[in-house]
């Protein structure tokens, strides 16, 4: 362990009597509490918007004559001290569900890793779907009081920033990321310098610095090569995710799992119980092994004890999605560990060797596979599709006995719920219904809930999200970067008393962003029905060199220009977490056409459902868990097909079937004298009874506790005897 000191910027002068915002700024925590976000809103709102909620460049730039106004403001002062009493209590973390159930496992440490973490749009650090996953997982630890420390990269030029062009072309623009305006705090070392780890990397070794992101009471570390050691194309190693260089690839995942091992033993930690997040991070088995190995221990027997604290989570349903090198690339990135591992060239490949149609492989879900005792794949559909992926790995066993479970994923309810729906849960479900959003129970109360304020809040906020199309179309308007067919496309025209379906997320061709467009003329006689009118907004990016993908962007683009459809579609670039938390909460229907089994779990319709959203999707994913006939729609009915071509033209039948005759109906039929729509309402608290606590993270992470955790934290290891540096 080595010394180290955080390095938080105090350089605001804010006034004494609300000092501590400059404190606040640093923990994530104010991400999941409205309270502690209206602490800076409330100083200048505009900015606030403006800065996409990021309070480290808000307390920077904010003008000081607002900051001292509120500090004559009794009614600002009185939420300070309610939410700084309220963070207090929190960090103190007295009395928590991990602490009430494993009061004997309070010093033991659970390690957590992963590619990207999706926490906040202010830390653009994250792609999509498995980033979201990994912070929410973070913040849920948090909450529940679990021992976690987390590894990850800071990719300092984010992913990429999405600008469609007029003819619908996604464009990727870089960003630079500005650390001193991100609520990131740096580490050093005595001498005031980074904090390094380093690793080999075939003819040299290379650095990486470390900082830290406060999530609650979880630490996340991030690794990033940006620093003057290295050369200068090393130092641009981290500064994207998923590179298509299989060299950049191996290179961060080298840095990823044994830099981070090397990262927490330098910082002192000696987790029991290792989470590899994806295969991405399975290089720490080798890591762990080679730690034994040095220190005396056979090879056999340091992997067996390294893997019981192991736990491995696959997300991908498709073989050809994994994560794998080449045999050529392995031996040159691993020659010299092998001999440290005490192993043969041909006993080392054998670890995770995966013979494919294109050759043979280093895999590395088989690698994480083989070495970790715990495995799970993210819903109960994935779990049969995982098991037999993998069941060569186990020829002995029947397909149903492959050891990898399932738990189904969750979304952390609130970071995903908007603060209107939470105050009238507040209201109806009782004081405490957060800390048991789990539990079914809670949920029966929400029949208390008068139709009258949940469709208030329902339409209120389709509003707010109506008018943040609107604001954005009008800033880019104004800056003169878009042609005026363009304002119309992203949403000007949008209006709060249509039916409003939302489609965003990632344009991966098997998601099928193009399905509604197959019978384009019934598409038409469904938007522009002029007495029950429906709008569709979409928003989601194509990874960079995924040229099918952006054609499929382009021909949604084309649609939502074409004059034909009256401004009711609509496309919403640059699909982040911001904007996705305004469709989850804004929109009345999500929808989700993935081809099946192609989605392992899904979390957005979750977010949609535990804001009075309703779903309507495949039966893949998590939805084939949570549909139950009355809480939402299916679309198609689960049949399996050999032929995609008659996949796609069944399930957009099916599509507009029911569109046509259940979910527009319903809609504008069945209103009540006071022109509510009862029946929509009715299925509304369906869905937000049977839904919310099924699919909480809390639930979640629960079972990560009791199935993997739990039972990794018993395996009793001999204590890590690694060389102390002073
Ligand atoms: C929730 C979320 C995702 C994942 O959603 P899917 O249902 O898997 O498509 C992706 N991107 C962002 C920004 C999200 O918030």
């Amino acid at each position: 362990m080595k010394k180290y000191t955080r390095v938080i910027p105090n350089h605001y002068s804010l006034p004494r009597r609300i000092g501590r915002l400059s404190e606040l700024a640093y923990n994530l925590w104010w991400v999941w509490n409205p309270d502690a976000q209206r602490l800076f809103s409330l100083i200048d709102k505009h900015l606030w918007h403006r800065l996409l909620h990021n309070p480290v460049a808000f307390l920077r730039q904010v003008e000081r004559p607002k900051v001292n106004a509120v500090t004559n403001d009794l009614y600002y002062l009185e939420l300070y001290d309610r939410v700084m009493e309220s963070f207090d209590r929190y960090m103190k973390a007295e009395q928590t569900w991990f602490g009430e159930h494993f009061p004997g496992l309070q010093k033991s440490q659970i390690s957590y890793f992963s590619f990207e973490f999706g926490l906040h749009e202010s830390l653009p650090v994250y792609a999509g779907g498995l980033g979201v996953l990994s912070g929410d997982h973070l913040k849920e630890a948090s909450d529940l009081g679990l021992p976690m420390v987390a590894v990850g990269f800071v990719y300092n030029e984010g992913y990429f920033a999405q600008k469609i062009t007029e003819d619908g072309w996604q464009e990727t623009r870089s960003q630079y990321l500005n650390f001193n305006e991100m609520p990131i705090i740096s580490l050093v070392d005595e001498n005031s310098q980074p904090l390094l780890v380093s690793v080999d990397l075939v003819d040299r070794s290379i650095s990486a610095r470390l900082w830290q992101v406060q999530v609650g009471r979880i630490p996340l570390y991030l690794l990033d090569t940006d620093v003057e050691q290295n050369s200068p194309v090393d130092r641009k190693l981290t500064a994207r995710l998923y590179s298509n260089d299989p060299e950049v690839r191996i290179s961060q995942e080298i840095l990823l799992g044994m830099g981070g091992v090397r990262a927490l033993r330098l910082l002192g930690y000696q987790p029991t119980v290792w989470h590899m997040n994806e295969g991405h991070s399975a290089f720490l088995t080798l890591e762990r092994i080679r730690e034994k190995v040095q220190s005396g221990v056979p090879f056999d027997q340091a992997a067996a004890e390294i893997r019981k604290g192991n736990v491995f989570t696959t997300h991908t349903p498709v073989p050809a999605g994994n994560d794998q090198f080449p045999l050529w690339l392995m031996d040159k990135y691993f020659a010299h560990v092998w001999p440290e591992l005490g192993l043969t060239r041909d006993q080392f490949i054998d670890i995770a060797r995966h013979a494919q149609p294109w050759g043979e492989m280093f895999s590395m879900p088989v690698l994480a596979l083989r070495l970790s005792e715990q495995r799970n794949a993210v819903s109960e559909l994935h779990g049969h599709v995982s098991r037999q992926m993998w069941h060569f790995i186990w020829p002995e066993r029947s397909e149903d006995d492959v050891p990898i479970t399932h738990i189904t994923n969750g979304v952390h309810t609130g970071t995903w719920l908007a603060r209107r729906m939470r105050l009238l849960f507040d209201q109806y479900l009782g004081p405490d219904w957060l800390e048991h959003v789990d539990d079914p129970e809670v949920w029966a109360r929400v029949d208390a809930i008068p139709d009258q304020e949940l469709w208030a809040v329902r339409q209120h906020l389709k509003r707010r999200l109506m008018s943040f199309a609107n604001e954005r179309a009008r800033y880019h308007w104004q800056a003169g970067n878009i042609h005026p067919v363009q304002v119309v496309a992203s949403g000007v025209l949008l209006e709060p008393y249509s039916l409003t379906i939302g489609f965003a997320r990632r344009f991966a061709t098997y998601k099928r962003g193009n399905l509604i467009l197959r019978d384009y003329d019934r598409l038409m006689r469904i938007l522009n029905n002029v007495d029950m009118p429906v709008q569709i907004i979409f928003s989601g990016k194509a990874h960079p060199a995924d040229e099918p993908g952006k054609l499929v962007i382009q021909q949604v683009y084309r649609a939502v220009k074409d004059a034909r459809c009256s401004g009711r579609l609509v496309f919403l670039e640059d699909y982040d977490m911001n904007v996705a938390r305004y469709l989850v909460q804004g929109v009345d229907v999500w929808m989700n056409t993935p081809r099946r089994p192609n989605e392992a779990s899904g979390t957005s319709g979750m977010k949609a459902a535990l804001n009075g959203v309703l779903n309507f999707s495949v039966l893949d994913g998590w939805w084939h868990e949570g549909y139950n006939g009355r809480n939402g729609w299916a679309i198609g009915d689960g049949k399996v097909y050999a032929d995609p071509n008659q996949e796609d033209e069944a399930d957009a039948a099916s599509l507009y079937d029911v569109l046509e005759n259940d979910i527009i109906p319903l809609y504008y039929h069945f209103r009540s004298s006071d022109n509510l729509p009862v029946e929509w309402l009715a299925r509304v608290r369906d869905s937000i009874r049977s839904l919310i606590p099924q699919f909480s993270m809390k639930r979640m992470l629960k079972e990560y506790m009791n199935e993997l955790y739990y039972p990794a934290l018993q395996a009793p290891e001999s204590p890590m005897t690694v060389s102390q540096e002073e």
